[in-house]
């Protein structure tokens, strides 16, 4: 009897606890990391209510996976801070409707936020092991829409293009032209741009009636955009 009762214990009541844990921690993050520093786009917020990032990080990181700061996830990378993935998705005003191409898949999550929003969402990650990790965590928890390649994201993703909106999670010393060619009639990119190691600016890139417009946002830190030898 005490047998069972443990067994239920561990296989039913234990996770759902956890779960429940996760996901007041996560309500918790939305208001006070995002709400808080003025993110209003219902659809991104809905998405960062949803998506379970302690699911994205590893387990020796899972306590701290609605904190307020990015996390390692291995090979000298990191999750970025829940606020910027909002500050991303938000200011490329996602719609149902579009194809959005990512570059720098790391755990995937920046690519969950976005595919609970837009129709097609396309990542390139250039370290292949963190690729085929992301692949499988996605694939598990059945996000459909998300198609993770591995290869260098400078050149973008030639076959899908033009993006309605594209997003870099690495940051480069300039925008690579082949971006900013992928990218729609009225499209936006987001994209951290400075010196590796050193504070970037998140710049908004638009283009209208093929004329390219960039305008300097937040100031942030991001790991460096590699390019394959
Ligand atoms: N969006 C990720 C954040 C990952 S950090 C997330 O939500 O977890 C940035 C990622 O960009 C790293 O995994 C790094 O390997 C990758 N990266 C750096 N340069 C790249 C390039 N040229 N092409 C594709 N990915 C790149």
């Amino acid at each position: 009897m005490r047998l069972s009762l443990l067994i239920v214990f561990a296989l039913w009541v234990y996770p759902s606890l956890q779960e429940e844990k996760f996901s007041r921690l996560r309500e918790k993050m939305v208001k006070e990391q995002i709400e808080r520093r003025g993110i209003v786009d219902p659809s991104t917020l809905s998405s960062m209510r949803k998506v379970q990032r302690h699911l994205f990080v590893s387990d020796n990181m899972v306590d701290y996976s609605y904190d307020d700061r990015p996390l390692p996830i291995g090979y000298g990378q990191t999750i970025s801070q829940p606020y910027i993935v909002a500050y991303m998705t938000e200011i490329i005003k996602p719609r149902p409707d579009y194809k959005v191409l990512e570059i720098g898949t790391g755990s995937g999550y920046q690519a969950a936020v976005l595919s609970r929003i837009v129709k097609e969402v396309y990542s390139i990650e250039i370290i292949d092991s963190l690729s085929n990790q992301a692949r499988n965590r996605l694939d598990k928890l059945n996000y459909k829409n998300i198609h993770v390649r591995f290869g260098d994201g400078y050149h973008g993703w030639k076959d899908k293009a033009p993006f309605d909106a594209i997003v870099v999670t690495a940051a480069s010393e300039h925008i690579p032209p082949p971006l900013i060619s992928q990218l729609k009639e009225n499209g936006r990119m987001i994209i951290p741009v400075g010196s590796p190691f050193m504070t970037q600016q998140l710049m908004l890139v638009e283009k209208t009636k093929g004329r390219i417009h960039t305008s300097s946002m937040i100031p942030v830190q991001f790991v460096p955009f590699k390019r394959r030898q």
